[in-house]
């Protein structure tokens, strides 16, 4: 069995000679022949080097540089497009993901099963945190049309035709976690307690989290715009009904006041729905804009191998 282990890196130079020793520790037991995809994401302090540096000794350990930080999601991708193995694992470059678990999930997988993905608790997390993001799994499972849940991420083990299934997937906005889901085939899961970072600090601010759920909701169908229908023809239905109720009135008794509030009260109303759904009808739009430029996902600057250098997703 051939094994090929994607780490996408961002800005990781304290992380990389751990991440080394940790995975070589590891790996040789796991498979005959593995190798390991460190993707650089654009990082902006020695990260490259730390990279050259661990494949001139190691040559097990290949990479790309990406031309500039494409987000996470585009750095798996570049590693998934570039790796060989037969069974391709997915982890991040902090060690949040343990490598000992490996050897488990990948019994799974030839236990049948195409994916196999480790859970973490959320034991240690902020208790804040934690209450949203359950709030947000038990709404988005109500919205979208793939089954998502907490604490499952991008730590996973997939064969070569769920990897095949995930690259062929061409969308421009990828959400990872409903890609994985989307794709189907049988699916292991894995408990495995919080770790903590090793070095360096978290990638993701409050905002990168808060777009990232936007992209969750909107990524994985058209119900908000269905929403949007709904809504407005119920608001358009009341409002048809009152103003017939105030014709009548007036028609009756003439008019005795001069209806500011009601006025004020509609006008903002309404005006708050419409920019609410011109949002979300601008989100769908925005994403159609960036779908159809049909731009490549990553573009490669560097690599360890020569013969490796495809710029685009294979289609
Ligand atoms: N990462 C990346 N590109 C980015 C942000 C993050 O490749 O734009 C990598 C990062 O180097 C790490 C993994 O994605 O290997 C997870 O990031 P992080 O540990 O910051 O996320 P958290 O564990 O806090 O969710
Ligand atoms: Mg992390």
């Amino acid at each position: 069995m051939f094994l090929s282990v994607v780490v996408p890196c961002f800005n990781e130079e304290h992380g990389m000679t751990s991440l080394h020793e940790a995975l070589v520790r590891v790996l040789p037991d796991l498979a005959d022949t593995f190798e390991v995809l460190l993707v650089d994401d654009g990082s902006s302090d020695g990260t490259l080097t730390q990279m050259r540096e661990v494949s001139r000794r190691d040559p097990r350990f290949r990479y790309i540089a990406l031309s500039r930080n494409f987000g996470k999601e585009a750095a798996m991708l570049a590693g998934l497009s570039q790796a060989r193995g037969d069974v391709v694992a997915l982890i991040d470059a902090d060690l949040q993901h343990p490598p000992e678990l490996l050897g488990q999930m990948i019994d799974l997988l030839g236990k049948g099963y195409d994916q196999v993905v480790a859970r973490r608790t959320r034991t240690g997390d902020p208790a804040l945190r934690k209450a949203i993001s359950k709030l947000y799994y038990r709404m988005i499972n109500k919205v979208v049309d793939v089954e998502l849940e907490d604490g499952v991420g991008d730590f996973r083990v997939l064969t070569r035709r769920a990897v095949q299934a995930l690259l062929s997937l061409g969308e421009y906005n990828r959400f990872s976690k409903g890609l994985f889901s989307w794709i189907g085939f049988d699916t292991a899961t894995i408990d495995y307690e919080n770790v903590a970072r090793q070095e360096g600090t978290t990638k993701w601010t409050f905002r990168k989290l808060l777009n990232y759920g936007i992209d969750g909701v909107i990524s994985f169908n058209n119900k908000p715009l269905r929403a949007a229908v709904y809504l407005g023809g119920l608001v358009t239905l009341v409002a048809f009904c009152y103003v017939a109720w105030v014709i009548f009135q007036a028609l009756t008794n003439g008019v005795t006041s001069p209806g500011y509030v009601t006025i004020m009260s509609g006008v903002l109303g309404l005006g708050g729905l419409q920019l609410l759904f011109l949002g979300v009808i601008g989100e769908y739009l925005g994403r159609i804009y960036y779908e159809s430029k049909q731009r490549p996902h990553f573009l490669v600057k560097e690599s360890s191998g020569p013969e490796h250098t495809p710029v685009t997703v294979p289609l």
